[in-house]
């Protein structure tokens, strides 16, 4: 296989992942990125990280929940190349809802069923009676009257994984493969003009390879990928150490589809809203009584919880609201629109970037309905 160099831009959740993938195969990396190694203004880590491809199939096209199925299959063997352990787990997705939401849940279960009918590799979905639930989630025992179960769907920690994809880097940093620049915000533009002139050429790069340079700036690229925008979403996250949930657990809501995602050490993730807006002011004080009175509704544990931070962030999105990947010159390549699904679908995107960059083909992005447009 050729090797390329690759200039990558953006370290956030697709920056980082394609970058160590690009290092496992052997290319060259040099990856920039505008912000400390917190990424403060990423969307990576205020993200609950759920990987549900069959719940998230209500709102959104079969081929991304084909594209979710791909990579919850695929993100143990990523994680396993990590040199620090990240939690990932596939306990399913719980649903719940009060009595006056029966006919909303009623419809999602018929859209879920007739989802799964149409992608039968998915796991059927459960219906559950009260102490079905009681089974599952025994905190949850007499709350709920009927419920639905999302067998092995699954999430995993967000922090966790972006630190020990930081570790990563620095192994192979140390070995002269990868160079890492934070605080160093690129026009991926720009760059590409002085590789095609000759004038960039980091000392780590292969002599004669070709040079990519890959767009990864999620709502940072709005400027010279004006359809891109951001949708903005709102989480709280509280440290609960009564309430005990083994699992992602959504709760039916006449507004936004509410979750609280359990962390580590009585963590919980609870969010989130999804409003058609650029603001990126701190939460606002009704999102934030919907939210956290939705998750006491759920469990009365979270009245004494401490609320550890309210995030806002822009979930960078398509006008589709579908992840694209364009090549729009010889070796330039931009990926973007992974809205609410970045944790869901990036295996899948990375690999089909690896297999453009590497063969110039586009099977598996054919094979689960990734749109590559090439501007040949
Ligand atoms: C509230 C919320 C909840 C979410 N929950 C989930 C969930 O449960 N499951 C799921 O799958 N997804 C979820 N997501 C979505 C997920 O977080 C995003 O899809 C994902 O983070 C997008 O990855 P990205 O790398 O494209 O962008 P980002 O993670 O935002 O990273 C982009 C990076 O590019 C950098 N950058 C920008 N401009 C420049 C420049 N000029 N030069 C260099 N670097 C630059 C930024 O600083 C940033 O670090 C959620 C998102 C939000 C906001």
């Amino acid at each position: 296989m050729n090797k390329s160099n690759c200039l990558v831009i953006g370290a956030g959740l697709l920056g980082r992942t394609l970058t160590l993938a690009l290092a496992h195969q052997g290319h060259r990396v040099s990856l920039f990125e505008a912000t400390q190694s917190d990424i403060p203004n990423a969307a990576a880590p205020v993200a609950a990280a759920m990987l549900a491809p069959l719940a998230e199939s209500a709102i959104t096209e079969l081929n991304v929940v084909r594209m979710g199925q791909y990579s919850l299959e695929r993100w143990p063997s990523l994680l396993q190349l990590l040199p620090q352990t990240v939690f990932f787990q596939r306990q399913g997705t719980l649903i719940v809802w009060h009595p006056a939401d029966a006919g909303e849940a009623q419809r999602l279960s018929s859209l879920l069923q007739r989802n799964q009918a149409l992608l039968p590799s998915l796991p059927a979905p459960q219906s559950l009676t009260g102490s079905d639930i009681g089974v599952l989630e025994p905190s949850l025992a007499n709350r709920f009257e009927r419920g639905l179960y999302l067998p092995q769907e699954g999430q995993l920690d967000n922090r966790e994984l972006l630190s020990a994809q930081e570790a990563g880097l620095y192994n192979f940093q140390s070995q002269g493969h990868v160079q890492v620049h934070w605080q160093s915000p690129q026009n991926p533009e720009a760059l590409y003009a002085q590789v095609c002139s000759g004038d960039m050429k980091p000392a780590h790069f292969w002599p004669d390879a070709p040079t990519w340079v890959i767009d990864c700036r999620g709502i940072g690229a709005k400027k010279e990928w004006t359809r891109v925008r951001g949708v903005r979403g709102e989480v709280v996250r509280v440290h609960a150490p009564e309430v005990s949930l083994s699992r992602p657990t959504r709760l039916i809501h006449p507004r936004y589809p509410i979750y609280i995602a359990p962390k580590e050490n009585g963590v919980f993730v609870i969010g989130a809203t999804e409003i058609e807006s650029e603001d990126l002011s701190p939460s606002s004080v009704r999102s934030t009584l919907e939210l956290l009175s939705a998750a006491y509704s759920v469990h009365p544990g979270f009245a004494e919880a401490r609320v550890l931070e309210m995030n806002t962030q822009l979930r960078p999105t398509l006008p589709d609201n579908l992840p694209a990947i364009e090549v729009t010159q010889p070796h330039f390549m931009r990926i973007n629109g992974l809205y609410r699904h970045g944790f869901m679908i990036t295996p899948l995107v990375v690999d089909c970037a690896l297999e453009w960059i590497q063969t110039q083909h586009t099977s598996l992005a054919q094979q689960v309905g990734l749109h590559i447009s090439v501007n040949s």
